[in-house]
C-alpha cells in the first residue's frame, strides 16, 4: 500500500505546529509513507503568517513552504501536495485539496467568501472540500454538536487523531449517512505524531489530479493508529 498523511501542519505557516516540513518528510520516510499533503491553517485559522502582509506575500509564504517541502520530498522520495485548512464558521474548518496555489494567489477575494462560495470556488478550481473534524468538542468551538451542511463537502474526516473516540464515531456515522467520502487524518502538528492516520492507495500516486480522482472514488483504505 502507498500511504499518505493528508492532514498535516508545518511551523512556517501554522502557529500551533512544532515541526518543519523537512522534519515531517523525515518522519514520513521513517514510517514508510509515500506522501503528504500539507494543510496549513489559512487566513481564518491559526496561521502564523502576517495577515496584514500583502496578499502576494501572505499566500507566497504558503507557496514557499510547500515548494521547499516538495524539493526536499523529491530528494527523499516523498510526494508532497499542496492543501489548506480554512475556517468557514466559528471553530469550524474545511480541508481543501486539489487547488493549485496560484488559484489562491489570483483570488484574494477568497477570504471574504461565505462557506458556500468557498466550497464553489474550490470545485471551480478542480479541488475538493473535506469537513475537518466535525463534532470536535473544544472550548473554542461554540456549537460542537451542530452538524455541517453536507452540501458544502465532498467528504468528512471520519477519523482525526486529535479527536475523542465518540467525536470520531459521530463524524464517521454522519459521513456514512450522507453518502460522503470518509477520510482519516492525523492533524499532525509535530513529527512525533506522524504515522498514525491517513489514507493508503493500492498503487503509487505522484500526480495530484490522480490523487483527487482516487479520493473522489474512495479508492483507498483508511489508516488508523495501531492501538485502535
Ligand atoms: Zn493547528
Ligand atoms: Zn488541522
Amino acid at each position: 500500500m502507498y500511504k499518505f498523511e493528508i492532514h498535516l501542519h508545518t511551523n512556517n505557516c501554522s502557529a500551533c505546529a512544532l515541526s518543519s516540513s523537512k522534519e515531517m518528510i523525515d518522519a514520513a520516510v521513517k514510517k514508510g509513507y509515500s506522501g503528504i499533503v500539507i494543510t496549513n491553517h489559512f487566513y481564518h485559522g491559526n496561521t502564523c503568517v502576517d495577515r496584514n502582509a500583502t496578499w502576494q506575500n501572505f499566500v507566497g509564504t504558503y507557496i514557499e513552504d510547500y515548494e521547499d517541502a516538495k524539493e526536499y520530498g523529491e530528494e527523499k522520495n516523498i510526494t508532497v501536495f499542496f492543501g489548506l485548512e480554512e475556517g468557514f464558521a466559528p471553530g469550524k474548518e474545511m480541508l481543501i485539496y486539489g487547488v493549485e496555489p496560484e488559484c489562491f494567489l489570483n483570488h484574494p477575494e477568497f477570504i471574504m467568501m461565505s462557506a458556500r462560495e468557498k466550497s464553489d470556488f474550490v470545485h471551480e478550481c478542480g479541488g475538493i472540500c473535506i469537513c475537518a473534524h466535525p463534532f470536535r468538542n473544544r472550548r473554542y468551538i461554540p456549537d460542537p454538536h451542530t452538524p455541517p451542511d453536507p452540501d458544502l463537502f465532498d467528504g468528512i474526516e471520519g477519523f482525526n487523531l486529535a479527536n475523542k473516540a465518540e467525536e470520531n464515531e459521530k463524524a464517521f456515522i454522519f459521513g456514512l449517512n450522507n453518502k460522503k467520502i470518509i477520510v482519516s487524518g492525523s492533524d499532525t502538528h509535530q513529527k512525533e505524531n506522524f504515522g498514525n492516520a491517513g489514507i493508503a492507495f493500492y498503487e503509487p500516486v505522484t500526480d495530484y489530479k490522480v490523487f483527487i480522482d482516487k479520493i473522489k472514488k474512495s479508492d483507498f483504505e483508511l489508516i488508523y493508529p495501531n492501538e485502535i
